[in-house]
């Protein structure tokens, strides 16, 4: 099922764009596998020294496809001299971004990159400039303040980024940069990257770049019918609340088996581990692995041990899910063909998929591009608040309910209604039995609240509540082998989640997220599954510890 390995997507390594050795070890370290399109087209002209004229948004990776070049290029011994590159960039919240990105990079290198924008203490950039820099990345208007005072001497510059060049055109800075860009040397390399290609941008191009190489990613339409029927929404999120998000969408979706996608290893094993805390069976995969380990993760997928896959695109590359549901970007995908490419693992064969993406508030852009080559409308959507949550668990009691009411044998319980409604009202005696219901529905009791956000002012979407999609409650599987099952005399009135159990279980014997089965949890006790060969450890560790801040029975479930 997963054993072909599929070519098709195969693009060239960050090795094959003939990068340095101390570029290659800063991008492994930082888990990046694969350059994206836009990196793949644009590394090695800029490394050959070409001009480049680059159509990109946030989001596709255009960052690293200009910063790796400069610091590819970047000589030893640079010490008191000036600037080697300059980066212009609109705002200084991308100033910081981008140095940042410079530093990270060339921290091998030892590259010196400074950031330099209005509204911070100029004597600190005056200082730094004097020390010798190797990247300035700049606001125009500091930047020339700076040239105008003879602090920042661009003579010796060797290669000039115009990043988001259309947005530094609307800010009014058309004739800063020409200014700036006439203190540079003539024979400099220049780069232009733009979301957009307005006429004016075309003029500053047309004189300032010299034979560029043209890159425009995503022009072409997908063929027809190759984007499969899927359910596309896109989740407006701030990235420090993505866990938080991505868990509450899971919980209202309640896929059977997902697939989700992040960029880099690192960020697919730490979301492996804050998944497994909140009680979900994830497994990461990533090109970091063994083959023996990744057919391990397989087999927990295939066999219903696991049910999310959080993996990178390359180690996901030719993986085919039958039981696939859901596929979920945790980040906006780099280009258009890589989203075509993830959704359609789900939706075949007329079966229903759906397709989540978590979009950061200035990916909107991207996520328009993506909507336009995919040919298929992604509905933009706020991530559900608590009291969708928990209105979605009321739906899930309701139609349990009503299924019992509709098929069941209820004969047997008749004399419980009728003894309790000598006592009480009918109404009461149904709220009782519905609030029962609901709790041992297992409906998780999620109370933070996720700040609601939209895209930047032009996304013209106004962003709704979720609608969820009817679905059965998450099954939770024990992991392969023999398993035990353990009472626990802790459960919903004390306070107890899914999430509190596998805390004190992981933290207090050598089993993981993953070990863990079945957690029921019931309003006086829960039930959870362990590994046969580990329940004595896992019974003497529970009962030694303090759960919730109070101590339980724990014992093996005699049921
Ligand atoms: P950008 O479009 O430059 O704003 O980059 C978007 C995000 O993608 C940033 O968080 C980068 O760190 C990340 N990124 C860039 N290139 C890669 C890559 N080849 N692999 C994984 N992540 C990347």
């Amino acid at each position: 099922m997963d054993g072909e390995r599929d070519t098709s997507g195969d693009g060239p390594t960050f090795e094959d764009l003939g990068l340095r050795p101390e570029l290659l070890a800063a991008l492994g370290a930082l888990g990046y596998e694969e350059p994206t399109p836009i990196q793949a087209e644009a590394i090695p002209p800029l490394v050959g020294g070409r001009d480049l004229l680059g159509q990109a948004a946030t989001g596709t990776g255009k960052t690293a496809a200009f910063a790796l070049p400069v610091l590819q290029h970047l000589t030893a011994h640079r010490r008191d001299r000036p600037p080697a590159a300059l980066v212009l960039v609109p705002t200084r919240e991308l100033a910081v971004q981008v140095s940042e990105a410079l530093h990270r990079y060339g921290k091998d290198l030892g590259a010196r990159v400074l950031p330099v924008y209005g509204g911070a203490p100029i004597v600190r950039q005056l200082r730094s400039l004097e020390h010798g820099v190797d990247v300035v990345v700049a606001t125009p208007g500091r930047a020339l303040d700076l040239l105008n005072r003879g602090s920042l001497q661009l003579g010796e510059v060797a290669t000039v980024v115009l990043d988001e060049a259309d947005e530094m055109l609307d800010m009014g800075f058309a004739e800063d940069l020409e200014a700036i860009l006439d203190e540079t040397p003539e024979q400099r390399q220049t780069v232009l990257f733009s979301a957009t290609m307005p006429r004016r941008l075309d003029s500053l191009a047309r004189r300032h770049l010299s034979d560029p190489v043209r890159i425009t990613i995503a022009r072409e339409k997908a063929a027809a019918g190759e984007a499969p029927r899927v359910r596309q929404t896109a989740y407006v999120v701030p990235r420090a609340a993505k866990p938080a998000a991505l868990g509450r969408i899971l919980d209202i979706e309640a896929p059977t088996a997902a697939i989700v996608f992040c960029r880099t290893r690192e960020e697919v094993d730490s979301l492996t581990e804050t998944l497994n805390g909140r009680g979900y069976r994830a497994e990461a995969l990533h090109g970091g692995m063994s083959q023996e380990q990744r057919d391990r993760v397989m087999g927990r997928l295939r066999g219903g041990t696991a049910d999310l896959l959080v993996a990178t695109d390359v180690a996901a590359r030719g993986l085919d899910i039958d039981q696939l549901t859901h596929v979920v970007n945790y980040d906006v995908p780099s280009a258009p063909e890589s989203y075509v490419h993830r959704i359609g693992r789900v939706g075949r064969a007329g079966r229903e998929g759906v397709a989540i993406t978590l979009a950061e508030p200035r990916e909107h852009r991207m996520l328009k591009t993506i909507e336009r080559v995919a040919g298929s409308p992604i509905s933009v959507q706020t991530v559900p608040t608590v009291a969708d949550l928990r209105a979605r668990q009321l739906d899930l009691t309701r139609g349990a309910l009503r299924e019992s009411l509709l098929s069941d044998d209820l004969d047997r319980f008749r004399v419980v209604v009728e003894t309790l409604a000598d006592e009480f009202d009918l109404m009461e005696v149904a709220l009782a039995a519905v609030k029962l219901a609901h709790e041992a529905g297992g409906a998780a009791d999620d109370d933070e609240e996720i700040p609601q956000v939209g895209f930047r002012p032009d996304s013209g979407k106004a962003p709704r509540a979720g609608s969820g999609r009817d679905a059965g409650g998450k099954p939770r599987r024990s992991a392969g082998g023999p398993a035990a099952r353990l009472f626990v005399g802790l459960g919903r009135e004390a306070g107890i989640r899914p999430g509190d159990l596998v805390g004190a279980i992981t933290g207090e014997t050598g089993l993981t997220g993953r070990d863990i089965g079945a957690i029921e949890i019931h309003q006086r006790f829960a039930l959870v599954e362990v590994p046969e060969p580990a329940a004595n450890e896992v019974i003497g560790a529970l009962k030694a510890t303090m759960i919730k801040g109070r101590k339980a029975t724990v014992r093996r479930d005699k049921a």
